[in-house]
């Protein structure tokens, strides 16, 4: 069963490049617990249901797509979520730590040094039952259940396609579109971090040997790091929706598309290439960022 739908993309480009370019509209799954977060928790609360238990608690920042569709489940499915938090309580919470807050899940913060080792101990001493029939989920929704989630987005291709592409931060979702691919299938992960080697030891942990060589990470299209943005790259992705009529967020989704967009102008793929691009959805963590995105336009517009 196909859930979520592969959308075609007609463009100039595309038609001179002879490239079928295909999306994979992950982003439309759920309207609040959207793409591959969807993907990587599906079973994981199987697993806590199976396990008997009513409570899971994650970790993530403070703009976390993670935390917000964790949240998004728990209310809708009538379970307990606790979200730790990264770094300082907010005077005024963020739209993405509001909304979570809204849908129940109990916020509890953690300093950078303790959660960086994802030290529990402080949070612990404050509350002794805080763990007690807990279903823990890592960081970004991360391990080997999610892995077997995001093989369901090769699944449900119908097409046969030559190369894959999705956004990577932990890179959970590359590996196991890659433990999905056939023999002659190729995935690029394109990295949403400045963290050159990284992904190729991290998908090693979920990805069998023999399938390493059909996986590439391309680091060129970061943008400075992690959630750094900057006015070429909204530029990109509002003529992008004007274009194709699809929302892509700054932080994932439109840089592994800008980064795409430049490869196939520059001819790195042959002609006659079939390529699906995952829409990983993540619409609303880059909403919460509407400060950040403002102040760009404001000081380029001072210059
Ligand atoms: C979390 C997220 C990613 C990163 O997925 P990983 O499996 O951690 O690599 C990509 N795109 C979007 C929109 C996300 O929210």
């Amino acid at each position: 069963m196909n859930l979520s739908p592969l959308q075609k993309l007609d463009s100039p480009l595309l038609s001179a490049k002879k490239i079928d370019l295909y999306i994979k509209r992950d982003d439309l799954l759920h309207p609040l617990v959207s793409g591959n977060k969807w993907r990587k928790l599906k079973h994981n609360i199987a697993a806590m249901q199976d396990q008997g238990l009513q409570k899971m608690l994650t970790f993530g920042g403070a703009f976390s797509n993670h935390i917000y569709a964790t949240a998004a489940a728990g209310q809708l499915l009538g379970f307990e979520t606790i979200g730790i938090i990264r770094g300082e309580s907010y005077d005024v919470l963020n739209p993405t730590l509001a909304f979570a807050k809204s849908c129940g899940m109990h916020l509890i913060y953690l300093d950078r040094s303790h959660y960086q080792t994802k030290n529990l101990a402080p949070i612990i001493k404050a509350n002794p039952t805080l763990l007690d029939n807990c279903y823990m989920v890592p960081e970004g929704g991360s391990n080997q259940l999610a892995v077997d989630g995001c093989k369901n987005i090769v699944r449900e291709i119908e097409i046969d396609f030559d190369y894959i592409t999705v956004p990577c931060g932990t890179g959970t979702t590359l590996a196991g579109i890659v433990n999905e691919l056939k023999p002659h299938q190729k995935a690029i992960g394109f990295s949403a971090l400045k963290a050159e080697d990284y992904f190729e030891k991290e998908i090693a942990k979920w990805v069998d040997e023999k399938r390493l060589n059909h996986v590439s990470i391309n680091y060129n299209y970061h943008f400075g790091g992690y959630a750094k943005i900057t006015k070429t790259l909204l530029d990109f992705t509002s003529n992008f929706e004007i274009e194709f009529g699809v929302k892509l967020d700054p932080i994932y989704t439109g840089k592994m598309m800008y980064g795409l967009f430049e490869l196939i102008e520059q001819n790195h793929f042959e002609p006659n290439t079939n390529i699906v691009s995952v829409h990983t959805g993540g619409l609303q963590g880059w909403m919460g960022m509407q400060d950040k995105i403002n102040k760009l336009y404001n000081a380029t517009k001072s210059e």
